[in-house]
């Protein structure tokens, strides 16, 4: 196929993509026969990799018996039995799964059962949310208006509701040298608790935040202290904290919610892509028992809902999906992969002249690019470093997701890397040598 006779949308937009044919494990192939290996998990998705024998299986099996009943009329097996699952392993508290397809439509419910939870208890007057500048919580209107990518929201501004972003936890940038790092932390709860005063503390839904941050900034991890910290400051306002794990969840940080590392429980939790490793577009919001009771015994409806909403095939992939996880013991696997990678990183890549940062957990890692290291000065915007990084990686068969996040307004270059947890020692010196290759690649391509 030419790109000049593609009726693909993204593909018109984008005509050099290629055409993905087949995948096994991590590599996936594509329609000239060229191998790439998924370092990215496409965007932390895939979890398991490509072409896992179980979950096919048991995809095929639930195809076999019912592929969709709508919810207005039936529940499912699967969809009950993916539930239990979820919730039987859920932080503390946690007693419900409302499924839907995707992150930003797990954002979009939250962020809606949030609001609605205060309607019920007859809070009305709450009608604020608070999130943080560096921070992407998906591209629909709602998940767009919390995110903090200036880059994305920039057309769809006059649209979005009016949130108030606060700063994120970000050490590398914002530390001061004067600082401990629960110092740190507590100034950032400091700024928190000063823009709920002036808001009011009545007024505010929901605080609103990535556990570890994905998609703007590579895996930014929290100072220890700082969510323990918005968590009381939430707690003391009667305010909601809504955590999303939708890239840094289901494992992908080494333990099965990110939040666990943090000793702290959300009251609503949103979780997707390794839900269903890529195998079937799936998403949930996990909710606490004080908020789903609400709705039981109040309006008995949550006023929502679509379509696809705990899709039976959906649902068989993500159960099978954590079935294998925990016979297999990924998570460990995860865990020993990631010190594995990090320790590649490191040696290849931690005196690197533009290598700023290395940061990350599990098999969720975060590299920043910077033109000056002592400065931590970011490479001039218009050179898209991270996307001639994303080319070069490609043309030497790897993966990975590049982001220019938003700093001060400036854009800056990162990469992500969030391989599947099946990944192997061999695979981790593959794609820690190709992606040395194609930074130093990236960077001459920029004197051209
Ligand atoms: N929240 C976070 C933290 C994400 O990283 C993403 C996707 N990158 C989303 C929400 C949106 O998910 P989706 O693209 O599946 O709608």
């Amino acid at each position: 196929m030419t790109p000049q006779t593609t009726h693909v949308f993204h593909r018109h937009l984008h005509t050099t993509l290629p055409v993905a044919v087949s995948g096994r494990g991590v590599t996936i192939t594509d329609s000239q026969g060229r191998q790439y290996i998924d370092a990215s998990g496409g965007a932390a998705v895939s979890c398991l990799g490509h072409g896992h024998p179980d979950v096919l299986a048991a995809m095929h099996a639930q195809i076999d018996r019912i592929a969709y009943a709508h919810t207005s009329f039936f529940t499912t097996e699967v969809a009950e039995a993916l539930a239990d699952d979820l919730i039987a392993h859920a932080p503390t508290g946690m007693s419900h799964a409302y499924f839907v397809s995707g992150g930003s439509e797990a954002v979009e419910a939250a962020l809606k059962m949030a609001r609605q939870y205060f309607v019920e208890i007859g809070q009305p007057q709450r009608s604020h949310f608070i999130a943080r500048r560096q921070s992407y919580h998906g591209n629909t209107l709602g998940a767009l208006a919390v995110g903090g990518n200036q880059w994305r929201r920039a057309q769809f501004a006059p649209l979005l509701m009016d949130v108030t972003h606060v700063s994120p936890c970000y050490e590398y940038r914002d530390r001061r040298p004067d600082e401990t790092a629960e110092q740190y932390g507590q100034r950032l709860v400091l700024e928190l608790a000063q823009a709920i005063d002036r808001l009011g503390g009545e007024n505010v839904i929901a605080f609103v935040a990535e556990t570890v941050v994905g998609a703007t900034a590579g895996a930014l991890t929290p100072v220890p202290g700082y969510l323990k910290g918005v968590r009381d400051l939430c707690d003391r306002h009667g305010i909601l904290l809504i955590l999303d794990e939708v890239m840094c969840g289901m494992g992908r940080t080494g333990t099965l919610h990110a939040c666990e590392q943090e000793g702290v429980v959300p009251d609503l939790m949103t979780i997707a892509k390794g839900l269903g490793g890529g195998y079937q577009p799936i998403g949930a919001v996990l909710a606490q028992k004080r908020i789903v009771d609400t709705f039981a015994k109040g309006s008995g409806l949550f006023q929502h809902g679509h379509t696809y909403l705990g899709h039976a095939v959906a649902c068989a992939a993500a159960l099978a999906v954590q079935q294998v996880i925990r016979r297999d013991d990924l998570l460990a696997a995860c865990r020993r992969q990631g010190e594995g990678l990090a320790n590649r990183l490191q040696q290849r890549l931690g005196e690197h002249p533009h290598v700023g940062d290395l940061r990350g957990r599990g098999l969720f890692r975060g590299i920043e690019l910077v033109r000056d290291r002592a400065t931590k000065t970011p490479f001039d915007p218009a050179l898209r470093l991270h996307a001639r990084i994303k080319r070069e990686a490609m043309t030497r068969g790897l993966m990975v997701y590049p982001m220019g996040g938003t700093i001060d307004g400036q854009q800056g270059d990162h990469v992500l890397l969030a391989p599947p947890f099946t990944v192997s020692e061999a695979d981790l010196d593959a794609i820690v040598d190709r992606l040395a290759q194609a930074i130093d690649a990236a960077l001459a391509s920029t004197h051209a």
